[in-house]
């Protein structure tokens, strides 16, 4: 195997849950990460389990909806760590409401997040991946981009990541870039623990009728969503663009 450079790998929504683990998968495959995140207190905690452990991290503040703070926070992991040639658009947030119930908030907001979110750090971070000549893009969709009761402003912004995601791989195939999407079903995190909350039923109740409905019986966890990443992020899969991956313990449709 010819030597390879090691990579930086840039992840949003990573201080915690399935960003979290995307970090320490990518670290164990040999590559320095930033960890961004609104939250400062999960970042940093994320990071520095990382560089404890010898390995290359930073983790850095920021609202991915913000263009500012996105242009400024991809700078800095260029200047600090080294140019950013894996992305992984994992920030994200749920407002779950029936669609009579569901306000303009509610809407906007989760739009922002994952459509204005993996767009703004998509824009900021190609220029790097151009200049390498080399990149990898991962965006988190979810198996609610088919239609999930309650999550309409969810689901379509789901959905609009894998049309974006296919855009991309489009464009900047030519450049040595892939684009691919995963599409996670239940994984375990505070955004599923957040609705066995708000529908009013213990964690463990919830995780326990979802496995019922899983072809493989279980509920998925964090590091099962990492390890499709790893594939993805791999040097080995550059002929491998513009996919879905259900990552979801059975097939949907
Ligand atoms: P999570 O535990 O709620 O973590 C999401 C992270 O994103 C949090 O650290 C959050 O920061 C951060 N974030 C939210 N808004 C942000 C913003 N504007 N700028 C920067 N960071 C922001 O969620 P998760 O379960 O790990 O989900 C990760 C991704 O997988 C999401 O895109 C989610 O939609 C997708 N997904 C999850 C599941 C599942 O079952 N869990 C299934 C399918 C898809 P704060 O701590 O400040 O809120």
């Amino acid at each position: 195997m010819p030597n390879t450079p090691t990579r930086t790998a840039i992840i949003t929504g990573a201080g915690r849950g399935i960003g979290a683990a995307i970090v320490r998968r990518l670290v164990q495959d040999g590559m320095s990460v930033a960890v961004l995140d609104l939250d400062e207190a999960t970042g940093n905690k994320t990071a520095a389990e990382i560089t404890a452990e010898g390995g290359r991290a930073i983790f850095a503040k920021v609202d991915v909806t913000d263009p500012e703070q996105v242009k400024a926070v991809v700078a800095q992991v260029a200047e600090e760590v080294g140019p950013p040639t894996v992305l992984v658009n994992s920030a994200g947030i749920i407002r779950d409401n029936l669609l009579f119930k569901m306000t303009e908030d509610d809407w906007d907001l989760v739009m922002s997040v994952h459509l204005r979110g993996a767009f703004l750090m998509t824009r900021a971070v190609q220029s790097h991946m151009v200049e390498q000549k080399w990149g990898r893009i991962v965006n988190l969709s979810s198996t609610s981009a088919l239609g999930n009761r309650g999550q309409a402003n969810y689901a379509t912004a789901k959905a609009g990541l894998q049309g974006f995601t296919k855009t991309l791989a489009f464009e900047l195939g030519q450049f040595g870039i892939t684009a691919n999407t995963i599409a996670p079903g239940f994984i375990v995190s505070d955004m599923t623990a957040a609705t066995a909350e708000r529908i009013g039923v213990s964690f463990e109740e919830l995780q326990k009728g979802a496995a019922a409905q899983i072809p493989v019986r279980r509920v998925g966890y964090p590091e099962d969503i990492a390890h499709a990443v790893s594939f993805f992020a791999s040097e080995a899969a550059s002929f491998v663009s513009g996919q879905v991956l259900y990552v979801a313990g059975g097939p949907k449709n």
